[in-house]
């Protein structure tokens, strides 16, 4: 990890009580953590948030590659301590600054892509950050009729959201491309769904806000096997433009909807994405990436399991509920 962002703060009173909290998360988070004898540290998000306990209080030590990630860990570590009834004080916070890996882009144009799917172009002047790395993204929906309100730093280091009539509508999306100034995503149409009725009711000159990237990207694998629903295609697009190895992809998507990728021989159409996986045989060797529908991603991480696949040897993740 370069860190090259780094901030520190201080805890007056009970480390101790610091410590079993960042125990808690570590065990949470299903993470491990490091002790070299002076501090104990949970190393997340590519940054490092670490401490040292010194006499009734302790100090925490934050470093990262990247400083909307350093303030993200800041937002976590404040939020953390809080749960266990402990402030904080650290030697710079952000007051008032968009929420860490928030940037604003306006909507300039929705467009059919197929029966099923709409694509949505933004401009922003940081869109490029999310062509790279991970692939998703959280995009922040005003409420319609209202101006919406960004979250923001508060003084101690945490995000504070809008609320009540001014609470903004959150899903995940996958970016399709991005370059310096814009970013195209595609939504998957679906009954009741504010996104889908948003993008439908010709949002052109709108602000909205993206927060990311995140939530990983391509396995590094030398066999990939991914499957998934409609709402999962558009990750699967870009891990089939990138992937380095053999690769195949099995989707739970009507033909109409396949758009280019019904002509790509990697592809294989099903009408169940578990039981093609479990009719599939799935070598060791390989990385077997599953997203769609929770009960099916449970259902697969279950397959995988029972098959000898060890917890990070595989990806099971749920799209929608
Ligand atoms: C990492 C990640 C990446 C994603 N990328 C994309 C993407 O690029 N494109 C995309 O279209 N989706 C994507 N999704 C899925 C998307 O976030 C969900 O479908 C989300 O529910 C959409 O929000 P919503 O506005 O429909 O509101 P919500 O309040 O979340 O949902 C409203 C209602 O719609 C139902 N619903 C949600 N999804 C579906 C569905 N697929 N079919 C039928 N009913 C549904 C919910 O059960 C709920 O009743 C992604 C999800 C994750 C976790």
């Amino acid at each position: 990890m370069a860190a090259t962002y780094k901030t520190e703060g201080r805890i007056v009173t009970n480390g101790a009580a610091a410590l079993e909290a960042l125990k808690a998360r570590a065990t949470l988070w299903d993470m491990t953590l490091e002790d070299d004898g002076v501090s104990t540290s949970l190393c997340v998000w590519n940054s490092r948030a670490s401490l040292c306990l010194e006499g009734e209080g302790g100090t925490f030590k934050l470093t990262s590659p990247e400083e909307r990630l350093l303030r993200t860990l800041q937002d976590s570590v404040t939020e953390m301590l809080e749960g266990s009834g402990l402030s904080i004080q650290w030697d710079k916070v952000d007051e008032g600054a968009l929420a860490p890996g928030l940037s604003l882009m306006t909507v300039v144009s929705v467009s059919r892509r197929s029966p099923g799917y709409l694509r949505v172009r933004l401009e922003g002047s940081d869109a490029a950050r999310f062509a790279t790395g991970s692939l998703h993204f959280r995009i922040l929906i005003g409420p319609r009729g209202r101006a919406p309100i960004w979250p923001r730093t508060a003084a101690n280091g945490r995000t504070v959201w809008p609320e009540g009539e001014d609470a903004l509508h959150k899903p995940v999306y996958t970016t399709i491309a991005a370059e310096d100034n814009w970013l195209e995503f595609d939504i998957f149409r679906h009954q009741g769904s504010p996104t889908s009725d948003w993008a439908e009711s010709n949002p052109v000159g709108e602000t909205v806000g993206l927060m990311g990237p995140g939530g990983g990207g391509c396995p590094e694998a030398s066999e990939l096997l991914l499957f998934g629903d409609e709402t999962a295609m558009p990750a699967i697009s870009r891990m089939l433009a990138v992937a380095p190895g053999k690769v195949k992809a099995y989707l739970q998507v009507s033909k109409e909807n396949l758009c280019e990728l019904a002509s790509d021989d990697r592809v294989v159409p099903v009408d169940n994405l578990v039981e093609a996986l479990e009719c599939c045989e799935t070598p060791s060797t390989c990385h077997v990436w599953f997203a769609g529908h929770c009960d099916a991603a449970k259902a697969a991480r279950t397959c995988l399991l029972a098959r000898g696949f060890g917890k990070r040897d595989f990806t099971a993740v749920s799209y929608w509920s």
